[in-house]
């Protein structure tokens, strides 16, 4: 029983229905010929991919985005021994190529030296049918990729090279989740000039594919024959203003128990440095979770939790294995009770937004800073 008190001071609980429903969701949006890869990458945003990937798969996803090689291994070793894995991240080495062939991973393709250096280590190792490869175009994300302007002549490179099967084109959009659309819709014009002009050289892009979550869920000439979703499978938008899409359910819950209950008086500090001085006497709890788990310590005396439904404050330094809580209006507490520091407890809910807004950064990022050491339970 996970809830036995001593199992555990601190998990996050990863929801498998709410992933499963979020996936089918946005399946919705799609045509029936546009494929939906579920991006994966950074342990499913902090999820735990394996878990992730099966339930996507299960759910309609048909290809999986990992940003590593390690990451695509992960997934084979875990039993995806069939659905295509794309390597959105830039792979050079032998090592590398190597680890792709034997793991059968798809690499992102993104400069002629990259596209030879495939082509002259596949011939080392006298592999003999062409491999799937996927060629990034830059629009305007200035990140990974050929230039757009010049994707003819790479891509008629990539094609002269025997030991590479062109089997996508894709570009990234740098301001899908932003109400102005001028950037993405001049990134869409460049992708779809692209693909003319490769057509014009006879080349037809197999796979053509630009959306990320924000522009799936936006516009829908963006979807082409496939949209790499990352955020909203977890259920978070990308930004407030694509709410009414779909409708989707956060994945991740952060729990953590009570570890000590005490009562202070007035004038007494907590934690380190005292950032939080009690004004009256007050009844605190102490949580077993704090910076080293991937909870921001600059979130300190800033955050609420959830108990018994209640929004209760965080005071005081947060610290690397613990933090404290004003529990003095729930007088009775005990040690073992379960904390919500994300996601829901009765009516009242705690998201990712909230924490993001706080620090001035994005929900991606409040997702994937959970540490390790805090265990992935299924529920
Ligand atoms: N495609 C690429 C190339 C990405 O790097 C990412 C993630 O950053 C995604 C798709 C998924 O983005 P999102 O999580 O916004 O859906």
């Amino acid at each position: 029983d996970i809830y036995a008190w001593h199992s555990q001071r601190a998990w996050i609980e990863v929801n498998g229905s709410a992933l499963s429903n979020n996936v089918k969701q946005l399946h919705k949006l799609l045509s029936p010929q546009t494929k939906l890869m579920a991006v994966v990458k950074a342990d499913a945003y902090g999820h735990g991919a394996n878990f992730v990937a099966s339930v996507a798969l299960e759910a309609g996803a048909s290809w999986l985005g990992v940003a590593t090689v390690p990451e695509g291994i992960q997934l084979r070793e875990s039993g995806i021994v069939d659905s295509p894995i794309l390597i959105l991240g830039a792979t050079h080495t032998s090592e590398q190529i190597r680890a792709i062939i034997e793991w059968n991973l798809q690499p992102t393709i993104c400069t002629s030296q990259q596209a030879l250096i495939f082509s002259t280590t596949l011939e080392i190792l006298g592999i003999s049918l062409p491999i799937p490869v996927h060629i990034k175009l830059d629009t305007g994300m200035s990140r990974l990729g050929a230039k757009w302007e010049e994707a003819a002549e790479f891509v008629q490179l990539v094609k002269s090279l025997p030991k590479l099967k062109v089997a996508s084109i894709y570009s990234h959009l740098a301001t899908s989740d932003s109400q102005d659309t001028i950037i993405m819709k001049q990134q869409q014009a460049r992708f779809e000039a692209a693909i003319t002009q490769l057509r014009i050289f006879g080349i037809t892009s197999p796979c053509s594919h630009l959306a990320n979550s924000a522009a799936m869920m936006g516009d829908s000439s963006l979807h082409y024959d496939m949209v790499r979703v990352g955020l909203a499978i977890y259920g978070l938008y990308p930004a407030p203003h694509l709410r009414n899409t779909v409708s989707l359910l956060p994945v991740m819950q952060l729990k953590a128990r009570v570890t000590q209950v005490k009562t202070i008086t007035a004038s007494t500090g907590v934690s380190y440095n005292h950032t939080f001085i009690a004004s009256h006497t007050m009844r605190i709890a102490v949580i077993g979770i704090g910076y080293a788990d991937g909870i921001p310590r600059s979130l300190s005396n800033k955050i609420q939790v959830l108990i018994r439904g209640q929004k209760i404050s965080q005071i005081g330094s947060i610290t690397m294995d613990q933090m404290m809580l004003d529990v003095s209006s729930i007088p009775d507490i005990q040690v073992g009770e379960i904390v919500t520091l994300l996601g829901k407890d009765g009516q009242v809910e705690i998201s990712a937004y909230e924490w993001a807004d706080e620090l001035n950064t994005i929900s991606w990022e409040i997702l994937c800073g959970f540490k390790h050491r805090l265990p992935r339970v299924v529920i």
